[in-house]
């Protein structure tokens, strides 16, 4: 079957088997990656008009337990970390919130600080961006035990996020070392029991094959999660990954595309953190709905696979982010816009 064949399905909402899948994921030829995009972009705007979600990053704490080989994060590599005290976090929330974003991601590593008494500072900050600050907040603490996601509900959590990166469960050990795929997949599970709604994501170009891909792209979807995202390997220094020869972001952007053409209604995050604003308008016309990343600058915070690109000269602000929407004819989604697509999610999640 054509390219077109395939998107014209997917455009008529029947439904794309494995092996379209692969092939739509495999594209080389300029024209069928341009009707690639097209169709992604036309599903998009027929669910969500122009209306772009922005989300702000908060990466509060760089302390690491875990060792992942792709992270420069990982807990052997010797660097100067930090973690941010609560207030600080309130006030960088508050800020984005004042600029207009829809949600603040609040993301740290497995910090051990963080981690103890059942996650009680954590959730103490999730209570108090959520209450003090009137904002949608995203969680992106890690791996937690079942045990302890209706204290995440109850602190105010709207979403939790955690990737598998792949399923590929023989990659994965060698990625996310010494740690278990089934608790990980489950994260995605309990959460959504739990009342929260769930994003996953995968790497692009950690040596995964098309059919991986692919394998994962579904195996998201299968999950339920509301929000799902693909995003290139970048190198880390120090890392044991370090010498890996990048990937063209292009094969991020097919991932993009086809995940928007399998799940029309699902959140798809344009990251800033891979090209940095200059990813923007590439992803966007790909099928993406959600801009993630955002950090402001002046604040010595981090992003997590360029944790440099782009914030200090302010690119990486909302300020910038909103201007360059004008220019590409899209909008920003108000709080009301964003609250009530959430709440019509989360009934949908019962
Ligand atoms: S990817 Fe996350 S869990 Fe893994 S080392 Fe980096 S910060 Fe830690």
């Amino acid at each position: 079957m054509s390219i077109t064949e395939i998107t014209e399905k997917a455009k008529d909402s029947k439904e794309i088997n494995r092996e379209e899948v692969l092939e739509l994921l495999s594209v080389k030829d300029e024209s069928d990656v341009s009707d690639l995009f097209s169709a992604a972009s036309d599903v998009r705007d027929r669910v969500f008009g122009k209306k772009v979600f922005i989300y702000g990053f908060v990466y509060f704490s760089t302390h690491c337990r875990n060792n992942c080989a792709f992270c420069y994060y990982r807990r052997t590599n010797e660097l100067p970390r930090y973690r941010k005290k609560a207030d600080e976090v309130l006030m960088l929330s508050g800020s984005l919130r004042d600029a207009g974003i829809n949600l603040v991601d609040l993301t740290m590593g497995e910090d051990p600080v963080m981690r103890a008494n059942d996650y009680s500072e954590l959730l103490d900050i999730i209570r108090r961006v959520k209450n003090e600050i009137d904002i949608s907040v995203m969680a992106s603490p890690g791996a937690v035990p079942e045990a302890s996601f209706k204290k995440f509900t109850d602190a105010g959590t709207d979403w939790f996020a955690c990737y598998q990166e792949t399923y590929n469960r023989e990659l994965f050990s060698r990625l996310r070392l010494e740690q278990d795929f089934d608790e990980r997949l489950n994260q995605k599970i309990w959460a959504k029991k739990a009342g929260l709604l769930t994003e996953d994501g995968i790497m692009v170009g950690l040596g995964e094959t098309l059919a991986d891909r692919a394998d994962s792209i579904i195996k998201m979807g299968s999950l339920g999660c509301q929000q799902i995202r693909a995003m290139t390997f970048v190198p880390q220094k120090g890392t044991p990954m370090e010498r890996i020869r990048p990937t063209e972001p292009i094969d991020e952007l097919i991932s993009i595309a086809v995940m928007r053409l399998l799940y029309p209604d699902k959140l798809i995050p344009a990251s800033l953190d891979v090209e940095g604003i200059a990813g923007l308008k590439t992803r966007l016309d790909a099928g993406a709905n959600v801009i993630t990343s955002i950090v402001p600058p002046n604040e010595d915070l981090a992003g997590v696979a360029q944790h440099e690109l782009d914030i200090e000269n302010g690119r990486r602000s909302v300020a910038h982010v909103m201007h360059m929407l004008d220019e590409m004819g899209k909008k920003a989604a108000t709080k009301t816009e964003y609250e009530s697509l959430l709440k019509k999610l989360k009934e949908e999640n019962r």
